[in-house]
């Protein structure tokens, strides 16, 4: 399976910089399947501009298909803007919003029926990795945060490696992406033993290639570095070719 590389532009990018970044996408020879992942209001000028081989990420949705949810996106509307992609229960959001994990499986049951494939985010606080629970948390997101339909993308994510410049060891993202597929396959069986798994936290040009040799690390989801096409391409270009 190709790695994955999804770039999560959190609130950045402006519609003014949609075209160079499409542009810089389409020039570059990149063997990693990509995926933007821009505010709402750029998604159809991303998925307008970029080659179609490019997958085009939101990054939340609402649970229901339609009704009185001001400030809401259904992910049907997404899908027929050309979105492909939905990034879901990201730290950030569960911070910002509280967004439970009920709340993350009812939006990725959303997403999957309005056939949109979704990126669903874990990973401990640094607390929790101390007290020595970072896998048990993680497991307990998983279990609680995939619906039975899901059909997509893990992304671990650490939540002190999100914006820090700090990662995980090897061993330590090692041990977590194996109880990461583990745990897919003993819910999900043959599906879950072919779920990617993306790791995400301060992935840079410089260290994406250790992360992405590691063993059942699928791909990256990069935060600030993907605001720079140069350096998303960079990251991807470091994915192994399969
Ligand atoms: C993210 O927000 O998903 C993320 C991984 O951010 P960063 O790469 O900036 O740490």
């Amino acid at each position: 399976m190709r790695f994955i590389i999804a770039g999560n532009f959190k609130m950045n990018g402006t519609l003014a910089g949609v075209a160079a970044y499409a542009d810089a996408v389409k020039a570059a020879e990149i063997g990693a399947a990509l995926i933007v992942c821009p505010p709402f209001p750029l998604l159809p000028a991303f998925a307008a501009a970029l080659p179609r081989h490019v997958g085009v990420g939101a990054q939340d949705c609402h649970a229901r298909a339609s009704g009185a949810h001001t400030g809401d996106v259904s992910a049907a509307l997404l899908k027929e803007v050309g979105v492909t992609h939905v990034i879901l229960g990201h730290s950030e959001r569960r911070a910002d919003h509280g967004e439970t994990n009920a709340d993350v499986c009812a939006k990725a049951a959303a997403a999957v029926a309005a056939g949109l494939m979704p990126i669903v985010c874990v990973g401990e606080t640094e607390a929790q990795r101390d007290a020595g629970e970072a896998v048990e948390v993680v497991r307990t997101q998983l279990a609680h945060s995939l619906p039975d339909n899901f059909n997509g993308l893990v992304a671990y994510e650490p939540v002190w490696a999100i914006g820090t410049g700090r990662t995980p060891s090897p061993d330590d993202v090692t041990a977590m992406h194996a109880a990461i597929r583990a745990a897919l396959v003993e819910r999900f069986s043959a599906t879950g033993a072919a779920m990617p798994i993306l790791y995400g936290g301060s992935v840079k040009p410089d260290n994406a290639a250790g992360l992405l040799a590691l063993p059942e690390v699928g791909g990256a989801l990069v935060g600030g570095a993907s605001l720079k096409a140069a350096d998303f391409l960079a990251i991807a270009a470091s994915a192994p070719t399969v």
